[in-house]
């Protein structure tokens, strides 16, 4: 097929902004009747980079804009538990959309072909957002080749666009000053624009209502992992929690933030993951806190070293190494150093089954394994410890790495997003790690021992505390 000719005024101008890839250049379809932006990732009205292009774009073709969230059945790895918490979200996207002026249309299968879609209302350009995982990238890919119309993507949930950078970077202390050189350009309040016309809703048009189960006659559909009520979905619940923490956690974060038997963590990840929230908005309002004496600027700093640098190191991994669910990502001293030790005695092995229903000798790591099955959400101290003793308990480093991600992707609400991917890769693959001293199974990856992590902090409260229910992730 010839390429379509270059992308016209005013579109051209919007592309020279970073955030910004041009997947099909074009002119708008003629004759079309509104601007049309595919929610995938970034599932939130506010502060979404993505909502204010397609509404900028509307706005000066004089085109209303609708949002299509098309749901499909079979997202890889995800089971009723993230499902639930997807539904959850999506009364405070149309509300929030319905201020701006923005029509939202959930579609669900049989019903839920973008293309069908976008004929149905006569689109003259698609606006979506990045997904670096393999499968959303791929859907992007196949969907440019074959649409008519021009299609843009905006990298909507980072901070520093993703492309500035074009290569992997193997450790954060050689990423994170070149991030946050970027910073001060891309840390900045969002226009979240309002849409200047309105798209009238054709009579019986078809659309799912957002207060029925949006899994309904799904087969073959994993059902076997229940929703958790520590976490209700959605932008309203995550502006909640952001406030509760920067007013009253930020400021002691430094040293919380290592003692899982407190709150003291963000616990947004899993808006995070689902888009409901940007990690701009996150940022700025952590900003604000030491402006108003809240917090200190080396609390706010080590937040962001965490929420901008480890986070967006994970998308950069996710970006540019193809294996990064699997452990053929590892460096090479690293895969190195697994191969020589691939024999070694393992004296304690368990199953997957066992390691699911947290049947081990160890009480620790059983409590990190029931709070993320029962609460949906573990704490990043014990994340590390759990997955490393995946790697020291399992035949195998590779087949280690296969049920840490199959149970991270299987019962976290944040699974399946790249801080998982390279989490995972940290712990037992030596990614963005360097060589520590070589013992058995292990070689030189850094090994993580029972005593000395259960003495940094009241490992028995935080058993109890999991134990006991006494766990919630949102703010009630
Ligand atoms: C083995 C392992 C598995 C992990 N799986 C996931 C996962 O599936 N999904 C997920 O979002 N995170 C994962 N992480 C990273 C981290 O543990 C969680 O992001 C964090 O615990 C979430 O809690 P919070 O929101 O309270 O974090 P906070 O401490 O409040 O941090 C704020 C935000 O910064 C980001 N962040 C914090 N720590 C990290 C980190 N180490 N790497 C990347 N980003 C980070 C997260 O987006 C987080 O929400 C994993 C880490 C490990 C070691």
């Amino acid at each position: 097929m010839p390429n379509p000719s270059p992308l016209p005024e005013p579109l051209l101008s919007h592309t020279q902004n970073p955030r910004v890839t041009v997947r099909r250049a074009g002119s708008p379809l003629k004759g079309g009747k509104c601007i049309v932006y595919w929610m995938q990732r970034a599932q939130r009205s506010l502060d979404n980079p993505a909502l204010d292009l397609t509404i900028a774009l509307g706005n000066e073709l004089n085109l209303p804009v609708i949002v299509v969230l098309s749901i499909i059945a079979n997202y890889p790895n995800a089971n009723l538990r993230h499902y639930a918490f997807l539904s959850q979200g999506l009364a405070d996207i149309e509300s929030d959309l319905a201020e701006r002026n923005v029509t939202f249309i959930v579609r669900r299968p049989p019903d839920n072909q973008l293309e069908k879609f976008l004929q149905e209302v006569d689109a003259a350009l698609l606006i979506g957002d990045e997904n670096h995982c393999r499968e959303p990238e791929r859907w992007r890919k196949v969907l440019a080749r074959r649409l008519k119309l021009p299609f843009l993507t905006v990298d909507a949930d980072v901070v520093v666009p993703s492309s500035l950078f074009h290569k992997h970077f193997y450790a954060l202390h050689i990423f994170k000053p070149r991030l946050f050189a970027h910073v001060p350009t891309y840390l900045v309040k969002q226009p979240n624009l309002k849409a200047t016309h309105s798209w009238r809703t054709p009579k019986n048009f078809l659309r799912y209502d957002l207060q029925g189960d949006i899994t309904e006659g799904w087969t073959n559909f994993d059902r076997s992992i229940q929703p958790v009520d520590t976490f209700t979905g959605g932008t309203h619940a995550a502006l909640s929690r952001l406030k509760h923490f920067v007013s009253r956690l930020l400021h002691a974060y430094p040293e919380n933030r290592n003692h899982p038997e407190h709150d003291g963590t963000s616990c947004l990840s899993p808006y995070l993951h689902f888009g409901n929230i940007s990690p701009i908005t996150i940022a700025l309002a952590a900003q604000d806190a030491v402006k108003q004496g809240k917090a200190s600027a080396a609390a706010c700093d080590i937040f962001l070293g965490e929420l901008i640098g480890w986070r967006e190191l994970s998308v950069n991994f996710v970006k540019f190494v193809p294996d990064y669910d699997s452990l053929d990502c590892a460096p090479d001293w690293a895969a190195k150093t697994l191969r020589e030790h691939a024999r070694d005695a393992r004296p304690t092995l368990y199953t997957l089954k066992e390691m699911e229903e947290g049947r081990t000798h160890d009480d620790l790591w059983n409590a990190a394994q029931l709070q993320m099955v029962h609460y949906g959400w573990m704490h990043n101290r014990m994340r590390m410890y759990w997955a490393k003793k995946i790697l020291e308990w399992s035949p195998s480093p590779h087949l280690a790495y296969q049920h840490a991600v199959l149970l991270n992707d299987r019962y976290e609400l944040d699974g399946r997003d790249p801080n998982g991917y390279s989490g995972i890769a940290w712990s037992i693959a030596g990614v963005h790690d360097r060589p520590w001293f070589d013992r058995p199974i292990f070689g030189t990856i850094r090994y993580m021992s029972g005593a000395s992590t259960g003495k940094k902090f009241n490992s028995r409260h935080y058993i109890e505390n999991v134990a006991a229910g006494r766990w919630r992730g949102d703010v009630e």
